[in-house]
């Protein structure tokens, strides 16, 4: 750990994104560096498809110590790291850039990690033993599909383009069934876990409720039911999944979890989320005063 000294050298870490000005990892990092007393500094880096594989060659001479890595650029820090951990090899994404003394890049992906910390603490759903239903096949679907099996769950997954579901379940022997989309609502009823993996319910996105998958799921008194959507903070999927008497988790415990290892790879430190962490994020997403 680097203590907070005078004229001591402040490692870099940053958000690598394009756009990168709207992240909220900046608000959680530097909560962290504070809490935990470290000398570090926290950047946004908005860097365009075209400069980025330069950017990467640049990392070590920057003095960059660590990236978070979001759209478009998960795929490309995949390309550029020179080791990968078993996930990110698995789920062919990177979300998290660690750069060694000699300058060797090592590439993570802590999105399904996240989540399933956040649900497991957050709800009384457990993965070992668990079944659960993911609406959606992209990038983040993709990796909590993954960490789900890793920890013993059954994943059902549905969406709108199977030929996606299809290609994430060819990555497992066992465990993964693709369904319909939308599915049988028996199967949903089946399954403790209902996970909106869509982007559907954004902000500044109103679905139409005619449209919207899970509309003919009846029963969910014995369901946790989550989105990866954090803002709104109560989406539309998880309005309807409460009213039908679901236990609701909502996204943005995910993204706190999921900075986390990062964290712990370039300070030391495993950093906490605190009920004063997620009132900081939730005043950047202007649902708190
Ligand atoms: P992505 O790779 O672009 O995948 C988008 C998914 O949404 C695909 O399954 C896509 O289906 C589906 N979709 C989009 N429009 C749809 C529509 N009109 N009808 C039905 N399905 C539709 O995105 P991603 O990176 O996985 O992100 C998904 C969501 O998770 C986003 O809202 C993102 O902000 C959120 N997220 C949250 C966290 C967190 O920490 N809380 C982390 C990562 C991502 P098709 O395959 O058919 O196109």
């Amino acid at each position: 750990m680097t203590k907070l000294e005078p004229g001591a050298a402040r490692p870099i870490t940053g958000v690598l994104g394009w756009p990168a000005a709207h992240s909220r990892s900046p608000v959680i990092h530097h909560y962290w560096l504070k809490a935990y007393g470290l000398n570090g500094v926290y950047a946004p880096f908005e860097i365009s498809p075209a400069e980025v594989g330069g950017f990467f060659k640049m990392l070590h001479v920057l003095g960059v110590r660590g990236l978070n890595v979001t759209t478009p650029h998960k795929q490309a820090a995949y390309a550029a790291a020179d080791t990968l951990s078993e996930r990110a090899r698995r789920v062919e994404a990177v979300n998290t850039l660690t750069v060694g003394a000699a300058g060797e890049v090592h590439g993570d992906i802590t999105d399904g990690w996240g989540f399933l910390q956040n649900i497991e603490t957050e709800s009384a759903w457990r993965a070992k033993g668990g079944r659960a239903l993911i609406f959606g096949a992209g990038g983040a679907a993709g990796a909590i599909v993954d960490q789900l099996v890793e920890a013993g769950a059954q994943v059902v997954i549905s969406n709108r383009t199977r030929e996606k579901a299809a290609a994430i379940a060819a990555r497992y022997t066992h465990s993964v069934e693709v369904a319909a989309w939308p599915p049988d609502p028996a199967l949903a009823h089946d399954c403790g876990l209902l996970i909106n993996g869509t982007t559907l319910g954004m902000l500044g996105h109103t679905p139409d409720p005619s449209d919207l998958p899970w509309a003919r799921i009846t029963r969910a008194e014995h369901v946790v039911a989550t989105d990866l959507i954090y803002a709104p903070l109560e989406t539309a999927f998880l309005a309807d999944l409460r009213g039908k008497g679901a236990a609701i988790v909502d996204g943005l415990g995910m993204l706190l979890h999921q900075a986390r290892p990062g964290f712990e790879r370039w300070h030391g430190v495993d950093p906490k989320v605190t009920e004063e962490l997620r009132a900081a994020a939730l005043r950047t997403t202007g649902y708190l005063p």
